[in-house]
């Protein structure tokens, strides 16, 4: 129906996708650059899908501060807002029982003075910034669709609002705007669906695909004697498999609570990997369980977050249009930080957006600076030195199983201990990955061992919780008469071919049970996909993890989605 209704037109001269740290980073240093320059301010606007700034935010977070230090002279001064300071840290392996302390903290993984935040916080007050520099941004705007004129962006579509499940317009039907610009910044975050377009359109991959985890996050109040403010700790290992990518992580913040998660590389080759699984697993560890004890969990959330590092960037520009922050795959995933990577972005668009401003051009050659600029910039050194960091992981794959954990030693090699007196290289000068869904195998090929996965940790409803639970505690809200935002491109296939082949895997990647099998008529042998797009948290793991590489993932109705705020 996008096609056949009147839709109103804005106008204006830079169109910001998305309100988080890169794009607000990005129009705060812009307004800063015109004011300091003599140069007037352009018609900028920004628009975030959620119903208020930063409620569809999350990650971890610790901050490093060198970004956000360059933004403004004092950060802290001015009133952003942060949990606590790192002055403590330690990484553990952990066994099914045991917590081994690594003697030293690997220089990526040390945090003494970064930040705890929340990242819906501190983007909250990075829009107050913004809007004092009289910035406007408008919530509840998601951009449906990039608009295209030949080769070049010139806007984006905003999703309808008040059309039924069948796709006709309701009573309160509204048709989304078209919003045109001289230049559109997409600052999407994970795996944007505009983003994703425009890659495929305009061939604007890395070397590498990007790879992406999936990150599960609580926030728990715990008793006083269990918290420490300023602990930060990190662990690798149970419960994950040796080919299973990804760790956890506890930091603790203001009045007793701490930020707690779980991330799954979605590069798995188990199909009954569950990322939520895996995080209620994790929380049964004694190093984890004796902290939690006595204390309650008062927030859930899941994320996606780019993590395929420097071969995996795409190229930045392109006629009319810039990516920036998760969209752009800054993200460093050794360092499990992507704030400070998606500050710089946007703060080096703002560089290349003045000069274009100045010349009145938004061409590919103009905006090609950015890509020099992040080329030269500490952040791409920073991915640099880890760039075979991630895509290394894939050795682990080809070891044989009798050598269990050891079978990491090539990835560990090559992926950081080498990488350490080699610059980053390693062995290899360009470790080869592919997408995150060709690593999944069928259920044919498991063993005995792989299939017990498929059993799932106990739910206590005190420590543990099912994925019903979690989507309550994440606030996830969606009007349930509209068309589903999960694009299934065939549900026969669901039926037939991947439950024979992967048994299907979408009612375990998806954190929030989205996705259901439902037998015909109760018959157990046949079943039909149901989609409960209400749960939606808005993680993307359905987009990258499906096998067949089916499902993708849309923007609803505006507004709609997780209550991230505070998290
Ligand atoms: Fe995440 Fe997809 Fe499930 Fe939504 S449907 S919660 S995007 S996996």
């Amino acid at each position: 129906m996008s096609e056949a209704v009147e839709r109103e037109r804005l106008d204006v001269d830079l169109l910001f996708v998305g309100a988080g740290s890169a794009t607000l980073a990005a129009v705060i240093r812009l307004a800063d650059l015109c004011k300091e320059q003599g140069v007037e301010m352009p018609a900028t606007l920004v628009i975030e899908k959620a119903e208020e700034i930063g409620g569809h935010q999350l990650s971890g977070a610790m901050m490093d501060a060198r970004a956000i230090d360059e933004l403004f002279d004092d950060p802290v001064k001015e009133g952003m807002p942060f949990e606590a300071k790192c002055d403590y840290d330690a990484v553990y392996f952990l066994t099914s029982k045991r917590a081994i302390k690594l003697p030293i903290t690997p220089p990526p993984m040390a945090n003494h003075g970064n930040y705890a935040i929340s990242l819906s916080d501190f983007v909250k007050w990075l829009a107050e910034q913004a809007e004092a520099r009289e910035i406007e941004i408008y919530p509840g705007f998601p951009a449906a669709e990039p608009i295209l004129e030949g080769d070049r962006v010139v806007g984006v579509r905003i999703q309808d609002r008040g059309v039924d499940k069948d796709g006709k317009p309701k009573g309160v039907f509204e048709a989304g705007p078209e919003i045109y610009a001289k230049c559109v910044i997409f600052g999407e975050g994970s795996r944007g669906s505009c983003t994703k377009s425009l890659v495929d359109r305009f061939d604007l991959g890395g070397y590498n695909p990007q790879a992406y985890e999936t990150g599960i996050k609580e926030i728990w109040k715990v008793k006083p004697e269990n918290h420490r403010l300023g602990r930060v700790l990190h662990t690798m290992g149970w419960p994950h498999d040796p080919t299973t990518f990804g760790g956890g992580w506890l930091y603790d913040l203001k009045d007793d609570q701490i930020s707690l998660g779980f991330v799954t590389g979605l590069d798995y080759d188990n199909p009954y990997t569950d990322p939520h699984d895996n995080m209620q697993r994790f929380k049964t560890h004694p190093l984890i369980s004796k902290i939690l004890e006595g204390g309650e969990c008062i927030k859930y959330g899941a994320k996606t977050m780019p993590v395929g590092g420097y071969f995996s960037i795409p190229k930045l520009y392109m006629n009319g249009a810039m990516l920036v922050g998760d969209s752009a795959g800054t993200c460093n995933g050794e360092r499990l930080k992507g704030v400070h990577m998606a500050l710089k972005s946007g703060m080096l668009a703002a560089e290349t957006l003045l000069q274009a401003i100045q010349k009145d051009d938004f061409s590919a050659e103009t905006l090609s600076s950015y890509e020099s600029a992040w080329n030269e910039s500490w952040a791409a050194k920073e991915h640099y030195k880890s760039r075979n960091f991630h895509a290394s992981f894939k050795f682990t794959f080809k070891m044989p199983r009798w050598m269990g954990w050891a079978r990491q030693l090539p990835w560990l090699a090559n992926g950081q201990a080498l990488a350490i007196p080699t610059g980053g290289r390693g062995l290899f000068k360009q470790v080869k990955a592919h997408p995150d869904h060709t690593h999944m195998k069928k259920l044919s090929q498991l063993s005995a061992k792989e299939r017990k996965k498929a059993e799932k940790v106990a739910y206590d409803g005190k420590l543990t919780f099912d994925k019903v639970t979690a989507v309550a505690l994440a606030g996830s809200r969606h009007e349930v008469d509209q068309p589903h935002h999960l694009k299934v491109a065939d549900t026969d296939l669901c039926a037939t071919t991947c439950a024979e082949e992967y048994g299907n895997p979408c009612e375990n990647f998806c954190p929030a049970d989205v996705y259901e099998m439902i037998p015909d008529d109760g018959d157990e042998s046949k079943k039909h996909l149901v989609i409960h797009h209400e749960n939606c948290v808005h993680c993307k793991t359905c987009d990258i993890a499906d096998p067949y590489a089916q499902i993708t993932w849309t923007t609803p109705e505006g507004g709609d989605g997780p209550d991230y705020a505070n998290m």
